[in-house]
């Protein structure tokens, strides 16, 4: 198994790629690349099985209530390899209403309830009104290494996490998970799942390279130290979305 290079899925890039969402993957491609990492990239359609462990990282992306009711019960078909691959130490992205079907269920505003495949331990309801704007979070994936997170969220669904499941970060500014729980997202492991869009990579250089090292661990073993990049636009971008979340005030 060559140690440079990572195999990424991409979940459904045709129906769940809302507020370009797909850009995160080219984000990872190049953050790869310019460190000399191959970069193999997968779609994964409706009907495409999964081979537990082919993966480094599995990635879906958001949508609105209609796609996801279109990919629900293809997605739960592949639940078992989902399941499987991340217990095994596959990394996970998922972005809103990937997000959300990777929790137990998401009911969507019309009561229908959408299954999911269960990797993370939530369970997602449409409420009245959407949770709309520039998000800024504190997180703290590495211990004691508290990293702002910048995005912009856009979903009518409000996730509850199981008792003791972990956030992917503290609500600065916006909605988060439900916009009172003052959390927002979902992290068991390597498996990550989150409301910011943005696309949400090119302005959180540093949780790119999070991602990146997530899946390099799968082939390795450990996360690698990457080199760091001239992140200086990057990192623009990011204070530039922190900015416009702490614009709209504190937390709802
Ligand atoms: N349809 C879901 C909701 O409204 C997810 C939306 C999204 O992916 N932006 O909550």
């Amino acid at each position: 198994m060559s140690r440079n290079k990572v195999v990424v899925g991409h979940l459904y890039p045709d129906y769940l790629n809302i507020y370009a969402d797909r850009g995160n993957m080219a984000v990872l491609e190049r953050r790869a690349a310019w460190r000399g990492i191959g970069f193999d990239y997968r779609a994964i359609g409706m009907g495409d099985g999964i081979v537990p462990g082919e993966h480094d990282l599995l990635y879906v992306g958001g949508g609105q209530d209609r796609e996801q009711a279109l990919v629900a019960l293809d997605l739960v078909g592949k639940g078992e390899a989902i399941r499987e691959a991340a217990e095994a130490g596959t990394a996970v992205l998922a972005v809103c209403g990937g997000y959300q079907l990777l929790g137990r269920f998401y009911r969507d505003r019309a009561g229908v309830e959408l299954p999911g495949v269960g990797v993370l331990p939530l369970h997602t309801v449409a409420g009245e009104g959407r949770m709309i704007g520039d998000v800024l979070l504190e997180c703290e994936l590495v211990r004691g290494e508290r990293r702002p997170l910048a995005g912009f969220e856009n979903h009518a669904g409000r996730t509850i996490l199981d008792d003791g499941a972990e956030p992917l970060g503290r609500v600065v500014a916006g909605f988060g998970n439900d916009g009172r729980s003052g959390h927002e997202g979902c992290r068991v492991g390597r498996a990550v799942g989150t409301y910011l869009h943005g696309p949400l990579l090119p302005r959180n250089a540093w949780f790119a390279d999070w991602i990146l090292a997530q899946a390099l661990a799968h082939r390795l073993g450990e996360p690698p130290q990457l080199e760091s990049l001239p992140d200086d636009l990057e990192e623009s971008a990011q204070r530039v979305s922190a900015a416009r979340a702490r614009a709209r005030g504190g937390r709802r």
